[in-house]
């Protein structure tokens, strides 16, 4: 028997085959203008990317941690700052506040939306309070796989202890709570277009959504060395974070694509839940939530042999992920920063300990078909 052709966990080329054309059109463009850095693809893609989210501003950067970077420069975040975030999301969170020198205070999350567990944070903050070393600046909800955090308390709480809350958004662009899409949650929402996510370029990119004016102007001066109205003029202490040109031609060749590959991602979402409801933990949304489904990932039965599952579904052409093996506070480069930012030892964060052993992403792009979806399904019932 021939080996099944293996099913992609990431789709790299099905899309690409759509807007082939209008990318060479695009690239050209480009070519023939030679405006490499700050050509009109970029306010262009920043005024579809507002109008998308159905926020005032928007500002193209160089990464989603980039994003995340000039946000937290923005709020002059640094020595002396606690910067609340969950234990279980991807690095750049938390590398973000440690470069700028502030102290990342990790905050477990809850077991079935894998975001920031609100009670947990009141307890950390408190601590935080009570102790007072450190100065709490800052809250950042992950919308961890594509699912909106507890945006409603993440901003009651920040507003309650003058707090800037950062959403970061970089898995789930295109998600929207109480029919409001993120970029509209928070002070500030930091986009990743690293390739695999739900908009992706053909290399790094992201971008900034604010409805707040002073914030978008802040943020176009960090991201070009703190520049002010002319080009030898340095107001503040900035970087080189803006969005590449030829990028933004990606994005505008994907974006019309976008609303219906998330209509796509809820389908395929759906098939899963069906398929594998009762063998382990589906993701589930949250109360007025539209998901991105960024990444589909399952909760594998307790004792269950995560490496062996995944081998058989490899076997069947079936690749999977593990985000993440690891909770931030276990990271060498982290587990210090950790240790001392609560007198004492902080609490333990036992919920992200516990989903960084069982959690399992299976594939997940809008180009899925459904003979896929089968196959995967199938792929896991019989190993489970
Ligand atoms: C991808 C990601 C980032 C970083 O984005 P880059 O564009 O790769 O710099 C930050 N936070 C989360 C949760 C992410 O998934």
């Amino acid at each position: 028997m021939t080996a099944p052709r293996p099913i992609a966990l990431f789709d790299m080329k099905a899309q690409q085959a759509l807007i082939r054309a209008e990318l060479d059109r695009r690239f050209a463009a480009v070519l023939d203008s030679g405006a490499f850095i700050n050509g009109p693809e970029v306010r262009e893609v920043e005024a579809k990317l507002a109008e998308f989210a159905g926020c005032a501003h928007a500002v193209g950067v160089s990464s989603g941690t980039d994003a995340l970077q000039i946000a937290m420069m923005a709020e002059g975040i640094g020595r002396g700052d606690a910067v609340f975030l969950p234990a279980f999301t991807y690095t750049a969170t938390a590398e973000v506040p440690l470069v700028l020198g502030a102290t990342p205070v990790f905050v477990d999350v809850d077991p079935v939306t894998f975001n920031i567990d609100l009670a947990d944070l009141r307890r950390r903050l408190a601590m935080v309070q009570a102790e007072g070393r450190l100065r709490p600046r800052a809250v950042v909800g992950v919308d961890l796989f594509g699912l909106p955090a507890d945006w409603p308390a993440i901003e009651a709480l920040c507003a309650e202890h003058g707090m800037f809350a950062l959403d970061d958004a970089a898995q789930a662009f295109g998600a929207a709570l109480h029919g409001k899409r993120l970029g509209r949650w928070g002070h500030a929402a930091a986009l990743s277009f690293y390739p695999t996510k739900t908009l992706g370029c053909y290399g790094d990119g992201g971008a900034l959504l604010t409805d707040d004016a002073d914030r978008a102007e802040l943020y176009r001066q960090l991201r070009t060395h703190g520049e002010g109205k002319t080009r030898y003029e340095v107001l503040r202490t900035g970087m080189n974070g803006r969005l590449d040109t030829l990028q933004a031609a990606v994005l505008l060749c994907k974006l019309p694509l976008l609303a219906d590959e998330l209509a796509s991602r809820t389908r395929i979402a759906a098939a899963y839940a069906e398929g594998l409801r009762g063998l382990l933990q589906v993701p589930t949304s949250i109360e007025g939530a539209d998901h991105a489904w960024g990444l589909y990932s399952v909760l594998l039965p307790a004792g269950v042999d995560r490496a062996r599952v995944q081998d058989s579904l490899k076997a069947a052409g079936v690749p999977t992920g593990i985000y993440y093996p690891k909770p931030l506070h276990h990271q060498p480069a982290y587990a210090a920063a950790h240790a001392g930012s609560i007198a004492g030892g902080p609490p333990p964060l036992p919920v992200s300990e516990m989903l960084c052993e069982r959690i399992l992403s299976l594939p997940m792009h809008p180009y899925l078909t459904e003979e896929e979806v089968a196959r995967v399904i199938a792929a896991m019932r019989a190993v489970l």
